[in-house]
C-alpha cells in the first residue's frame, strides 16, 4: 500500500494526553491535574467576554493590539517585544519550526515539559534531554549536553512537572555558557505563583541578549485555559521571526478581550497567588504527614511520590477518580511512581487530601 507519508520522525511523537483525556467524563471529575487557576478567570475577564457578543463575525485583531498593550503595561516590557499565540503550546511550535529541523538537536532538563519532544519531533529535529539533580534542573548537565547540532535550549522555570526552580545566577550560568547562535527559551509558565526573592522570570535576559526567549501563559494563574493565550518576551531578531511565521489571526477574539482584563487586574492575581500560598503548604504538609514525599514547590502543583507495591501511584489514581477526583498521573513523564496534584479550591484540596488518607489506610 502506498499512500502520503508523515515525514521522519512524526510517527515517533506519542500523542500529547491531557489528564482530562484519561478519563470517560471530565466533567464529572474535581480537575485537578492540568495546573489551571484554582479561582477561576477575574470577574472583570468574565464581564469583558459577555460584553464581546456582536464582534464574531469580523477577525481578531491579527497584532493583538489591546492585550500586548496590557502586558507591556503590567509586565513593563516594550510592546515591540511581544508576541502572542494561542498558548504558550503555539509559541513552542513556532520557536521551534523556526529555529530547528531535520539534524538538530533541541535540548531540555529530564522531566520537562512534553511539548519540547513533542515539538521537536514535529520539525525532524532530535530532542535530547539532560540529567536533572534532586528533581531540579542541572545547569551542568545541560551545558555538558550541548552539541554542535544544538539550537534550542528549553527550561521551563519553575519547572513543571517537578514544581523546582533554578536562580538568576545559575540561569546566568547557562547562557554564558551557550554559543550565541543557540536559542534559550525561559518558559516561565508558572512564574506569577512563585515567591522567592531568588527567582525572577529571566526577562532581564531578553533585555540584554539577542538569543534568549521568555514564555508566558494565561493558562495558569490568569485561569483562561480554554481561551488558548500565551505569549513571548523577546528580542528584536526573534519577535520579528515569531511574527513572520504566525498566522495572521493566531489568537481568538475572546482570547484578547479576556486576556487584556485579566492582564491588568492583577488584584485578581494577587488573590489567587495568596489562596496558593495558603493551600500548597497545607496540602504538602497533610500529605508529608501521611508518609509521602512531596517535591518542594514553587508553583500551584505537588508532585508526590507514592510506595511502590499496593498502595502505590496507578492504584492511588484509580482511587481518586472513582471518587471523582481527577489529579495527573506522571508515566509520560517517566514518573510512573508519582502523581502531580494542582492546587485547586479549598473544598477540592481538602476532598483530595482525604482520599489519598483513606486511600493509604484502606
Ligand atoms: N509550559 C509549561 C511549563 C506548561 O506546564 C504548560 C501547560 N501545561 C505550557 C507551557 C502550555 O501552556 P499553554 O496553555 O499556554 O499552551
Amino acid at each position: 500500500m502506498s499512500g502520503p507519508t508523515p515525514r521522519p520522525g512524526i510517527l515517533d511523537i506519542a500523542p500529547y494526553v491531557s489528564g482530562g483525556n484519561q478519563v470517560k467524563d471530565v466533567g464529572k471529575l474535581m480537575q485537578l491535574s492540568s495546573n489551571e487557576g484554582a479561582l477561576g478567570p477575574s470577574p472583570a475577564a468574565m464581564q469583558a467576554l459577555k460584553d464581546m457578543a456582536g464582534e464574531l463575525h469580523r477577525y481578531p485583531d491579527g497584532g493583538s493590539t489591546k492585550i500586548r498593550q496590557a502586558i507591556a503595561k503590567t509586565y513593563g516590557h516594550p510592546i515591540e517585544n511581544i508576541v502572542c499565540g494561542a498558548g504558550s503550546d503555539e509559541l513552542i511550535a513556532l520557536l521551534l519550526k523556526s529555529y530547528a529541523g531535520p539534524g538538530d538537536e533541541v535540548l531540555y532538563s529530564q522531566h520537562g515539559f512534553l511539548m519540547y519532544p513533542i515539538g521537536a519531533k514535529a520539525v525532524g529535529a532530535t530532542p535530547v534531554t539532560a540529567k536533572e539533580t534532586n528533581l531540579r534542573t542541572d545547569v551542568d548537565a545541560l551545558l555538558a549536553a550541548v552539541t554542535a547540532k544544538t539550537k534550542v535550549v528549553f527550561v521551563a522555570n519553575p519547572n513543571n512537572p517537578t514544581g523546582s526552580y533554578i536562580t538568576p545566577q545559575e540561569m546566568r550560568r547557562l547562557h554564558a555558557g551557550l554559543r550565541p547562535d543557540i536559542i534559550l527559551v525561559i518558559d516561565a509558565a508558572y512564574a506569577e505563583y512563585v515567591g522567592k526573592n531568588d527567582y525572577t522570570s529571566g526577562s532581564e535576559l531578553v533585555d540584554e541578549f539577542d538569543n534568549v526567549v521568555m514564555m508566558r501563559t494565561l493558562s495558569k494563574i490568569y485561569a483562561l485555559a480554554s481561551l488558548r493565550l500565551g505569549w513571548a518576551y523577546a528580542s528584536a531578531p526573534i519577535a520579528d521571526v515569531l511574527n513572520r511565521v504566525r498566522g495572521p489571526f493566531n489568537v481568538s477574539l475572546a482570547a484578547q478581550i479576556a486576556g487584556e482584563a485579566a492582564v491588568l487586574d492583577q488584584k485578581f492575581v494577587g488573590d489567587s497567588r495568596a489562596h496558593n500560598d495558603k493551600w500548597l503548604p497545607w496540602v504538602t504538609e497533610q500529605l508529608t504527614a501521611l508518609g509521602l514525599t512531596c517535591a518542594p514547590s514553587v508553583t500551584n502543583f505537588l508532585l508526590v511520590r507514592f510506595p511502590d507495591g499496593a498502595k502505590n501511584a496507578d492504584a492511588a489514581w484509580a482511587y481518586l477518580a472513582e471518587r471523582g477526583i481527577l489529579i495527573r498521573k506522571m508515566t509520560a513523564y517517566g514518573l510512573s511512581h508519582s502523581l502531580r496534584i494542582t492546587i485547586g479550591a479549598e473544598d477540592e484540596v481538602k476532598a483530595t487530601v482525604e482520599a489519598i488518607r483513606a486511600f493509604l489506610k484502606g
